[in-house]
């Protein structure tokens, strides 16, 4: 029997229409900080590298922002709203009295929740007559993401993509190409940053600190060309938050109580599009619901950083942000889960983190896989490598859940399907998936 709410699905008009900036709200927030001075950073800080409304946005504290109209009609076509699915298979198989439901991202054209940002930013940088976007991109979604959006706004895009992923999914860089992109595998000779990195470590894999060095120096040096960036800033926290807002009126609808609510964190986008909304209601005294980001435990910056300013990219261009971190040479190992190698993590998403209002977790690549497998087996869906980390979280609960007999509501974030990325399930199937611990 197919349960009743097998699916809770939205109409095109409860697309939301104002996004929910945390940064009202959660307490102990830090101003980000101008390196040179060490004071405060201005809006002048930003402002050589982004457009004036998402400098605008990045220092708001309006608890709401309208979605202008532009942004909220191509919502469509990235198939928003998307479903709200329950994984009864996967209970069947789990034996336990908990019920999973999942929040689909991996509906997007796109594979991944990256264009919910990609758009916004795109269209703000085209109001403001802006004909270049620069950005760097981990396991390619977020290069994808944007490379396609540009395209509905008259925008060129060039993409600085992590080394070792460039030579690992070189079908990211196909997509790229077909959306019309400049690709680069970072680093590149291209830049000056990229040329230094490579005159000292000829064989490295790259990083994430280092392909947005080489996108910020490109904006930089050319007033018309701006960078934009796929996660950890607050605006694109803000944006990602249609996620969390659609996810309450669905779970409204549906009658649906979350105990615990899950998402992967690599800059903290997905997790705080999706539980931001909710952690708003826990600051207000109304949910109590668990809120769990999942690191892997080769970048495990909120389980194993420090709480500091740091900078957000490697060369040290960018303002220093208060957030946990790992450092920012820190370069993490080569794993699939790309977007999720990033030394630091989203200040907002830190500081919900440091009050007390969401926790972590961490797991190894090869248990990651194996829950992403276990649900593809019975949902039919092939996850991202990042959103196996969620997956691998909500069936370690569903299992508690069986242990002591609780009747849990765990919902969690598919930031992304894996079609992509089977080179790893492949490695996962023929038992030689490395470690990442
Ligand atoms: C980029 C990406 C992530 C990690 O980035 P966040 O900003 O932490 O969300 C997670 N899942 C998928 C599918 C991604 O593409």
């Amino acid at each position: 029997m197919i349960p009743k709410d097998a699916r809770v699905s939205l109409d095109v008009e409860e697309i939301p229409k104002r996004w929910y900036n945390l940064a009202a709200d959660v307490p102990g927030l830090e101003p980000p900080l101008n390196p040179v001075t060490g004071e405060p950073a201005k809006p002048e800080d930003f402002s050589q590298i982004f457009c004036k409304e998402i400098v605008r946005q990045e220092g708001s504290t309006r608890r709401f922002i309208d979605i202008p109209e532009e942004v909220r009609d191509n919502l469509i076509q990235l198939n928003r709203p998307s479903y709200l699915q329950r994984a009864y298979r996967l209970e069947r198989a789990l034996k336990t009295p908990a019920k999973i439901y999942f929040k689909r991202e991996d509906g997007s054209p796109l594979g991944s929740h990256k264009g919910n940002t990609a758009l916004a930013q795109a269209y703000y940088n085209a109001e403001d007559g802006i004909h270049t976007l620069t950005t760097e991109t981990g396991a390619g979604q977020w290069g994808t993401a944007l490379a396609m959006v540009s395209n509905m706004f008259d925008i060129d895009t060039t993409v600085f993509m992590v080394r070792g992923s460039y030579n690992q999914k070189p079908m990211r860089k196909t997509l790229m190409h077909m959306y019309g992109a400049k690709v680069y595998s970072s680093p590149s000779e291209y830049t000056e940053f990229g040329r230094r990195i490579l005159k000292e470590h000829p064989d490295t894999s790259g990083s994430l600190g280092i392909a947005i060095s080489e996108a910020c120096e490109l904006a930089v040096k050319d007033e018309s060309t701006c960078y934009a960036l796929g996660s950890v800033l607050n605006h694109v926290m803000l944006h990602q938050t249609v996620i969390g807002l659609e996810a309450q009126a669905q779970m409204e609808k549906a009658e649906i109580v979350p105990d615990v609510m899950i998402a992967c964190a690599g800059g903290g986008s997905n997790f705080a599009g999706f539980t931001f909304p909710e952690i708003h209601r826990k600051i207000q005294g109304r949910s109590e619901c668990d809120i769990v980001a999942v690191e892997p435990k080769a970048a495990p910056s909120l389980t194993q950083g420090e709480f500091r300013y740091d900078f957000g990219d490697t060369a040290g261009m960018t303002p220093l942000l208060m957030m946990y971190t790992l450092g920012h040479d820190f370069i993490p190992k080569g794993i699939h889960a790309g977007g999720l190698r990033y030394h630091g993590m989203s200040p907002l998403v830190s500081a919900a983190y440091e009050q007390g209002l969401c926790r972590a977790v961490s797991y190894d690549q090869p248990e990651t896989f194996e829950a992403g497998v276990l649900f593809a087996k019975h949902e039919g869906i092939v996850p991202a490598p990042e959103s196996n980390h969620a997956i691998k979280a909500a069936i370690d609960e569903a299992l508690r859940c069986r242990a002591t007999g609780e009747e849990k509501t765990i919902v969690f974030c598919l930031s992304g399907h894996g079609l992509v990325d089977l080179y790893g399930y492949d490695q996962y199937m023929e038992g030689t998936l490395p470690s990442s611990a």
